[in-house]
């Protein structure tokens, strides 16, 4: 399995998660036409794309997600709260696969594990995803860390976990009050101390690529979001990539975990 990102923050999401079988897409917060140029710097075309993943109905998760799958007939897994806000009526019939936040469920040879989370969109989950035993955690827009988020992403090989905003930057920085209300809110976004407390409770011993996602541009600094992981000996810095807006991050395999004997 290996994963990668066609960019990551408040402008637009989309991962790519990738095994033998096929391509998942999980959220296309870009137009379809940007969505196609930036995969095509991947080196996926629509044809490869088994499913469209989507975590929540905001512009940035789910711009693209309708035209996108519906020019090129491709499958998409979403709540039923998320497909009532933006889908209905939008999204091709036949393409749509409800799916519950509690119910795991298999595409392209993944187990996709949906996690309910705690943010301001009607029926939000993100997704642990797994193969032959490999987890990757995909975890991004969510205000508070809850025990079933602990529970759930423990383990993982990979994890791609929000570090939203730093707090002190958020306050100072050129929101509006009632934005910055929102964001640093229980049902916002994760600031990087969440963050790290999050990766704090996990266990952490086979995890191979730890990535920053969802990098405020405005009430962020890459160092900062680095220097609260890396606080505490929570991390080695060898395994912390950073997920741009502008282009993500090339593709990252998860290696099969070795046994010990
Ligand atoms: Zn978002
Ligand atoms: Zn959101």
């Amino acid at each position: 399995m290996r994963f990668a990102s066609i960019g990551s923050g408040s402008d637009g999401n989309g991962t790519l998660v990738q095994s033998l079988e096929g391509t998942l897409l999980v959220d296309c917060g870009f137009s379809a036409r940007e969505a196609l140029s930036r995969m095509a710097e991947m080196g996926v075309v629509a044809e490869d794309l088994a499913a469209i993943l989507v975590t929540h109905e905001h512009s940035d998760h789910i711009k693209g997600v309708a035209r996108l799958a519906n020019l090129c007939r491709i499958p998409v897994y979403a709540t039923w709260g998320t497909w009532a806000s933006k889908l209905n009526g939008v999204l091709d019939e036949g393409l749509l696969q409800l799916i519950s936040p509690h119910e795991e469920f298999a595409v392209a040879g993944l187990q996709v594990q949906p996690v309910p989370v705690p943010h301001d969109a009607r029926e939000p989950c993100q997704f642990v995803i797994e193969q032959d035993g490999k987890r990757l955690g995909l975890l991004s827009d969510v205000g508070s860390v809850t025990p079933h988020m602990v529970e759930s992403y423990q383990n993982c090989d990979a994890l791609m976990l929000e570090c939203n905003h730093d707090l002190a930057m958020l306050s100072e920085g050129p929101y509006p009050p009632a934005l910055k209300r929102r964001v640093s809110g229980p049902l916002g976004h994760l600031n990087n101390r969440q963050s790290a407390d999050m990766l704090s409770q996990l266990e952490r011993t086979a995890m191979q690529h730890l990535v920053i996602g969802h990098i405020s541009q405005k009430n962020n600094h890459p160092d900062l979001a680095m220097e609260a992981l890396l606080s505490d000996a929570i991390c080695p810095e060898s395994i912390i990539r950073l997920a741009t807006q502008n282009s993500g991050f090339d593709w990252l395999t998860v290696e099969p975990r070795t046994e010990t004997v």
